[in-house]
């Protein structure tokens, strides 16, 4: 099977590349971002301006701001963005966006799947976390069908009778997605693991696994996150792994 590229600027995301994704679980301020775009480097940055949240009480995120943040930061950085949709609503916000997310409660959602493919933008698919790996496969025929095959797809746990993490990080995955499809599969250590100590193995499990490129939280001060506290990691805790990876990959 013929491998997909993906370009994004002067970045290619394929089967044959690493590319990482870094930053804050929600966008919570400008000044937020800026310090994460200064003190971490990376291929794009993440955060979340609409966040799809368990409980209504829970910060949801500065949605519509967030975004206008996000569009200002790229332009003034120069820098690639990854950000969630939840609903079809807020495509028009999303169109200087560079990578679109589909979180993993909406792997599932068809007609936002269709609504973001015809976007023709690149879309991280991640998983849905009770989903199995030929659903994931399925959903992305969805966006295949609006003749969008910038697909990346995103592991990031399943729901398993454990419950010392948050979710299962599922290793075999990555190498049945690469060998079934053209597409490039990066892996989120942050969401499977829901502990900042164990982002650190899943990270380089899922490397040792050949994943495509990493999903990782970073914050400047985690303990004061609004959503994910637990998980994300400190600008050098997040250097720590990328220096593992690089003697990782001196070795290999
Ligand atoms: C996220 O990446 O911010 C997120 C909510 O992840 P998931 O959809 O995998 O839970
Ligand atoms: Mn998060």
């Amino acid at each position: 099977m013929r491998e997909k590229e993906i370009k994004i600027g002067d970045k290619v995301i394929s089967q044959n590349t690493f590319t990482m994704i870094a930053g804050p679980c929600a966008l919570e301020s400008k000044e937020q971002m800026e310090y994460i775009i200064n003190n971490v480097t990376c291929d794009f940055y993440r955060a979340g301006a609409y966040k799809p949240r368990t409980s209504p009480d829970s910060f949801q995120g500065l949605k519509r701001k967030g975004t206008e943040i996000l569009n200002n930061l790229k332009n003034e950085y120069s820098i690639g963005i990854v950000s969630e949709v939840m609903s079809i609503d807020q495509l028009e916000n999303f169109t200087n966006i560079d990578i679109i997310q589909i979180g993993a409660r909406n792997m599932q959602n068809f007609d936002l799947l269709t609504a973001v493919a015809k976007l023709q933008k690149p879309i991280l698919l991640k998983r849905g976390m009770g989903n199995t790996v030929e659903e994931l496969i399925a959903a992305s025929k969805y966006i295949e069908k609006e003749g969008n095959d910038q697909i990346i797809f995103c592991e990031r746990g399943i729901r398993t009778f454990e419950t010392s993490t948050r979710f299962m990080l599922d290793i075999a995955a990555i190498s049945i997605l690469q060998q079934e499809t053209p597409y490039p599969v990066i892996v989120d250590p942050s969401h499977a693991a829901g502990r900042a100590d164990l982002v650190e193995p899943l990270s380089l499990a899922a490397v040792a696994a050949g994943c495509n490129g990493l999903l990782i939280e970073v914050h400047p001060n985690p303990r004061e996150a609004l959503s994910d506290a637990e998980q994300q990691l400190t600008v050098e805790e997040f250097r720590k792994i990328q220096g593992k990876i690089e003697q990782w990959k001196k070795l290999s």
